[in-house]
């Protein structure tokens, strides 16, 4: 069996896909907007555009597609047949600009839930989700507010430390 796009079409199928396919993040958001969590929505001054960004919690949740972000062992991250290689390439670039990312909102202070698509996949499966999430939430507010600072585009943070003369 060939694929019947060439690799182009194909890549501009699966993006549209990606693009549209967003209700396991609306669900999740929905469940959580419920419980009295107020969030920002794909914020594109955090690395990686986290899917929701709860600020007074100091925590961002992606809503990761199995497929796209490679989720280890799961059924539907299933290869597509043909040209294999190229997308075992791009699913795994993927994947390591997701831990750079990571890593990235770690060393600003935020704390990252991945949320696996399929994870939402069944009717509901959000609230129990979104009340896992809740619990978590609630854990990290400590009686001194710890405030965040979203990083602007083009700020360059610095550590602040004085002038000091060493060795005097
Ligand atoms: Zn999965």
């Amino acid at each position: 069996m060939t694929d019947i796009f060439s690799t182009e079409k194909r890549s501009d199928i699966m993006s549209k896909i990606r693009s549209k396919n967003t209700k396991p993040e609306v669900k999740l958001r929905k469940a959580l907007f419920a419980r009295g969590f107020r969030y920002r929505t794909n914020d594109k001054r955090l690395p990686g555009t986290p899917d929701i960004v709860l600020r007074k919690y100091g925590t961002v949740i992606f809503v990761n597609g199995c497929f796209w972000h490679h989720h280890p062992d799961c059924k539907i991250a299933t290869m597509p047949k043909t040209n294999t290689e190229f997308w075992q390439s791009k699913i795994k670039r993927n994947r390591q600009r997701d831990l750079e990312n990571y890593w990235k909102l770690g060393e600003l202070g935020w704390e990252v839930i991945v949320v696996w698509e399929c994870e939402l996949n069944h009717a509901h499966v959000e609230e129990s989700v979104a009340d896992k999430i809740a619990e978590r939430l609630h854990r990290k507010l400590s009686p001194t507010p710890i405030t965040y600072d979203i990083p602007q585009e083009s700020e360059i943070r610095i550590a602040a430390e004085e002038n000091v003369e060493y060795g005097k």
